[in-house]
């Protein structure tokens, strides 16, 4: 089956079409700058990426150049659109409706809208992505994979904050967790790596990129993750605060002159490792500035890895327990000297380091020494399968009834 996977953000579009039966990538790119003018890469496996400026006024007009591209004779990669015989979307928010993937039925697409106010800022673009898609292919099943499913498992203990609980019971207002497909998608390969079954094992998943968090995956479970209601909380990221006392924001509100939107804005795209070292926010730039004795940027770096080790004991203190620690992401997958700054400070869990299996990037491997008690890995996600894969199941579900 040929799946067309869809990310859409309010200006952006990632896409990619897998074949299921194979797993392999048959072409992908990005649509950019929708409702400015437009911007539509594309790269079929195994050939020159393309790049073509074109008017994308909405989404529908980039959903439908991306389709043309799949289908052009020269570069294509179907015939006709009957081909796409599914379409998974990356969904943000589902607040605590959906637990797992879903068809989206209007009264999903319903359901979704209704905890916009939880993801103001993600959901919206979604729901217009999977609107375009369903316009200009009405009759191919769509599927929603959410951000937050995998975290719903959470207990209350987790998930509550310390505040007046009314506000749960008005609003829904609690932790949810992010990056859910990829945090499931590591922590089952994980355990098919160990060759363990998910249920006999408890799991720490980190997923370090531009966004950041931890997952605890207790017999196959998530039982805590780092992000919050939003995905602002928790570990330090590339622009993003993380974990702060709440008071910060009144302060730097009345210091700087800024309203709240302003504030919210200082912590969410001036802060993180860009904001303590003022260099980048990229792990490459801020390696290079920190090698040729750029301060900020090592205590940045220092930063970042210090909140990561304090989650990692956190969770498993809370699991009661850790079987293996895994790295994911840009940074978890590719950033060896970050990695090494983190992985190697686990022995008092039982997890010896080895610096040389940890001279790696991109793939899977043990970065621990191979008789070490808890093993530390490096386990390359990739959400646009995991979507790909929840989406045949459902589809093919649906076909069987
Ligand atoms: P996103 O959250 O945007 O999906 P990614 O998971 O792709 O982010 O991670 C992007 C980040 O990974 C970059 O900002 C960079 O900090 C880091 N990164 C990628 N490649 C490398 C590398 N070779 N060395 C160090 N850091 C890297």
């Amino acid at each position: 089956m040929k799946v067309l996977v869809i990310n859409c953000g309010s200006s952006s579009l990632k896409y990619q079409v897998i074949d299921s039966d194979t797993e392999a990538v048959l072409a992908k790119g990005l649509c950019e700058r929708i409702g400015i003018d437009g911007v539509l890469t594309y790269q079929k496996t195994g050939s020159d990426k393309i790049k073509i400026e074109a008017p994308m006024p909405a989404h529908k007009e980039a959903v439908s150049l991306v389709l043309n591209q799949l289908m052009d004779p020269e570069t294509g990669v179907i015939k006709s659109i009957d081909e796409i015989e599914a379409v998974g979307h990356r969904m943000v928010h589902g607040g605590e409706k959906f637990a797992c993937s879903t068809l989206l039925t209007q009264e999903v697409l319903d359901t979704v809208a209704s905890v916009n106010d939880l993801a103001p800022l993600h959901n919206p673009p979604t729901l217009v992505g999977v609107a375009a898609c369903k316009e200009l292919m009405p009759t191919t099943p769509m599927v929603g994979v959410f951000d937050t499913a995998f975290h719903q498992t959470m207990p209350a203990a987790s998930y509550i904050y310390g505040i007046p609980y009314e506000y749960y019971e008005k609003y829904a207002l609690r932790r949810y967790g992010f990056h859910g497909t990829s945090h499931k998608f590591v922590a089952k390969r994980t355990a098919e790596i160990l060759g363990k079954n998910p249920e006999d094992i408890n799991v720490i998943v980190c997923h370090l990129g531009n966004g950041s968090s931890i997952s605890a995956v207790k017999g196959g479970k998530c039982v805590d993750t780092s992000m919050g209601l939003t995905p602002l909380e928790g570990l330090i990221m590339g622009t993003r605060s993380g974990d702060i006392d709440p008071t910060i924001i009144q302060f730097i509100a009345n210091k700087e002159g800024l309203t709240l939107d302003e504030t919210m804005n200082v912590i969410n795209k001036k802060s993180g490792v860009l904001g303590i070292s003022g260099v980048s926010s990229d792990f490459r730039d801020l390696g290079d500035a920190a090698k040729a004795g750029n301060e900020r940027a090592q205590i940045a770096l220092d930063a970042f890895a210090h909140r990561v080790v304090k989650y990692v004991g956190a969770y498993a203190a809370v699991m009661g327990g850790v079987d293996a620690i895994v790295f994911t992401a840009g940074i978890g997958e590719n950033d060896i000297g970050t990695r090494a700054s983190i992985a190697s400070r686990f022995a008092y869990l039982g997890a010896e380091f080895d610096a040389e299996a940890n001279n790696i990037r991109g793939e899977e491997a043990f970065i621990s020494t191979p008789d070490s008690k808890v093993k530390l890995m490096v386990v390359p996600t990739n959400e646009e399968l995991a979507i790909c894969r929840d989406t045949v199941e459902i589809v093919t579900d649906l076909m069987a009834k």
